[in-house]
């Protein structure tokens, strides 16, 4: 028996040479070759709602928002567009840390412009340009908790690379081994 005609499908004949699905959109008009928001993988989601120009340049979020921010849902949650992008381009963000933005654009999702930081410096960030406001980043109060300035300057002067290692930091002081590199780093508490 010969296969669906519509474009790429490999699926069995079910009517009119199109297989059941595709009998379905054709009917209903619908193109045959555009996934279903079912089928679409989480980015292609993702970037259907983003304005996206020069590698650059902000780029925007065009679906909904909350306080500037893009708001994307996966499954029932609705999440924050900018932490979806940082995820889905950089990896898995230190649960103790925030996503922030280079260029100030609260509803820009380029993840060039975004970078992990801590509460501190988010707020640093937003005193230097005379913003204030709470609420921003889930995990602050818990990144603040465990560690002080004191502490990020004694991991700072005990790492020695493969001698005392950041996971050795990271049993010693309680925290993440991503936290640990952040810090030795400079990507987060880059204020100290
Ligand atoms: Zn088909
Ligand atoms: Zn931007």
């Amino acid at each position: 028996m010969a296969n669906c005609i519509a474009p790429g499908c490999t699926e069995k004949i079910h009517a009119r040479s199109f297989c059941n699905k595709h009998l379905h959109r054709f009917n209903r008009g619908k193109s045959l070759t555009e996934k279903s928001v079912r089928e679409k993988t989480l980015k292609e989601r993702f970037f259907d709602k983003v304005h996206k120009r020069g590698e650059n340049d902000c780029w925007e979020w065009k679906a909904n928002k909350n306080h500037g921010y893009g708001q994307f849902r996966i499954n029932v949650k609705q999440i924050k567009a900018h932490r979806v992008s940082y995820e889905l381009h950089h990896g898995k963000i230190d649960p103790t840390l925030c996503v922030l933005h280079h260029c100030d654009n609260r509803g820009c999702v380029n993840p060039k412009h975004l970078y992990q930081g801590t509460y501190q410096d988010n707020t640093d960030d937003r005193m230097r340009r005379g913003r204030h406001g709470f609420g921003v980043c889930p995990g602050e109060k818990h990144g603040m908790a465990k560690l002080t300035e004191d502490k990020v300057r004694k991991i700072r002067g005990m790492y020695i690379p493969r001698k005392i290692t950041q996971l050795m930091l990271s049993k010693k002081f309680g925290v993440s081994g991503s936290l640990i590199h952040n810090i030795v780093t400079r990507k987060a508490w880059n204020h100290i």
